[in-house]
């Protein structure tokens, strides 16, 4: 890791709620510097400084509409998926290592983007949460040990605006307690319980989603049996915990080989549990 130079970083997504809890970040780090801030052109805040669009202070650093990455910089991109190819096609051009926070990718981009890790080092991640990426640990290990006689079932609460349901956690969270127990999520997901007509399913893994109010983030992962339950919870109260989680994968990828990353890998607890 480089320990002694400052890691330039290019926001993308700058007017959003993550992309300002992101400058926020990076102008209190010691380890990063901004270099670029990018947000679609049109709408109030073009052209504005970014620590100013922050609610900090000025800057000096304008909002533009371009993403064309400087060599040395890592992109920080949390903006909307119909955006997310494009800005995969910018960092492959210019060379430089992405840090990708936007949910509800198609498969199609999803496809794009593990072969663009092939040529550059990307960390992606549904949450970059330390509590998360830690509960989705706990969750694979859980199912293991509990097997699919205790059904599963998650609910995820988030703020009035979230475009996608289920959210990214809780498919990651599904899967990760799918895969533990040997099941193909695909198979086994339901998310439209209150269409169905039947009782619950055996190896069913269950979703439902909560929109409305600020919420950041909620995820409770249930294990039920006859006679006793348990629950594993996250609750997000500061969304600058995924800026400080994404920042922290920005710094840690500056010397990492090409290759499709997760939180888990930025903090190394892929060998644990198992
Ligand atoms: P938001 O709607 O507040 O902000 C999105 C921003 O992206 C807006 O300012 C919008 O103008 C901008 N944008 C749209 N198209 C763009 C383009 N082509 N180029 C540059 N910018 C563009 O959303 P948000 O709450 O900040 O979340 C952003 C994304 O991050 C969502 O997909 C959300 O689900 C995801 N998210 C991920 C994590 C995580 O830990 N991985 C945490 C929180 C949010």
């Amino acid at each position: 890791m480089n320990d002694n130079i400052l890691t330039p970083i290019v926001i993308v997504g700058a007017r959003g709620r993550m992309g300002k809890a992101l400058i926020c970040e990076v102008i209190a780090s010691e380890d990063l510097v901004l270099d670029a801030v990018v947000d679609r052109s049109g709408g109030p805040g073009r052209g504005q400084d970014a620590g100013l669009l922050a609610g900090i202070h000025e800057i000096g650093l304008i909002v533009t509409d371009d993403l064309r990455p400087r060599k040395n910089t890592v992109v920080v991109d949390f903006s909307l998926p119909e955006a997310t190819q494009m800005n995969i096609q910018r960092c492959l051009e210019a060379g430089v290592p992405l840090v990708l926070g936007t949910t509800g990718i198609d498969d199609g981009t999803r496809q794009y983007l593990r072969e663009a890790a092939e040529k550059i080092p990307i960390v992606s991640d549904a949450n970059f949460s330390v509590g998360i990426t830690l509960l989705t640990r706990l969750a694979g290990f859980a199912a293991k040990v509990l097997g699919e006689s205790w059904d599963s079932e998650l609910f995820e609460i988030h703020h009035r605006y979230k475009r996608d349901a289920p959210s990214g956690t809780a498919l990651r969270i599904a899967k990760a307690v799918a895969k533990a127990s040997d099941r193909n999520l695909a198979d086994v997901l339901q998310t439209r319980r209150s269409q169905s007509k039947t009782p619950r399913g055996q190896h069913e893994i269950g979703i439902s989603s909560i929109r409305g109010g600020d919420s950041a983030g909620e995820h409770t992962l249930m294990f039920l049996s006859d006679g006793e339950r348990i629950e594993l919870s996250h609750r997000v109260t500061d969304r600058a915990i995924f800026a400080r989680g994404a920042l922290r994968a920005a710094h840690w990828i500056t010397d990492r080989d090409p290759g499709l990353y997760t939180m888990s890998d930025v903090l190394e607890i892929n060998h644990l549990l198992l």
